[in-house]
Formats: structure tokens, sequence, C-alpha cells
């Protein structure tokens, strides 16, 4: 009765495909010297990353699925 409940550990949302080629997306793992791991998301078809990391798996499939690190900012111009 313990099998298969390794893989959805988090109960993570899907990932959304991606932005650029529609092709699938995946969690990566990032793992800086051994001092910390932080997970990013990859496209498995045209390679382009998110270029944040996060603590967790479900914020980078979340932020990855919001697409907050593509087309924030270009128009929030408040001419300082
Ligand atoms: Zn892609």
């Amino acid at each position: 009765m313990k099998e298969a409940s390794i893989k959805f550990d988090d109960n993570l949302p899907s990932l959304k495909k991606c932005p650029f080629c529609n092709g699938r997306a995946a969690i990566m793992k990032h793992e800086f010297c051994g001092a910390s791991t932080t997970y990013g998301v990859k496209c498995c078809g045209c390679q382009s990353e998110s270029w944040q990391f996060y603590p967790t798996k479900r914020m980078a499939v979340e932020s990855w699925n919001r697409r907050d690190s593509y087309e924030s900012d270009n128009e929030a111009c408040d001419g300082v």
C-alpha cells in the first residue's frame, strides 16, 4: 500500500506548457555547492528556463504558471 506516493509528494499543480514553443516543461533541481537546493522550471523543447529559482517545487511551478518572470515591467514606466 505504499507505492506511487513518492512522485506526488507535494500535490503539485501541473506545469503549463512553454509560452514560447508550447513544449513540455519540467521542474529542474539546482544545487549550489551542496549548500542549498532550489528549483526552477525548464522547457524540454526550446530549453528556455525560468530565470529565478525557488526554495520549493511548488513556488517554481506557480511562478511558471503565472509567468510573472516574462512580461512584467515593460509598461510600468512611471517616468521618474
Ligand atoms: Zn519551449
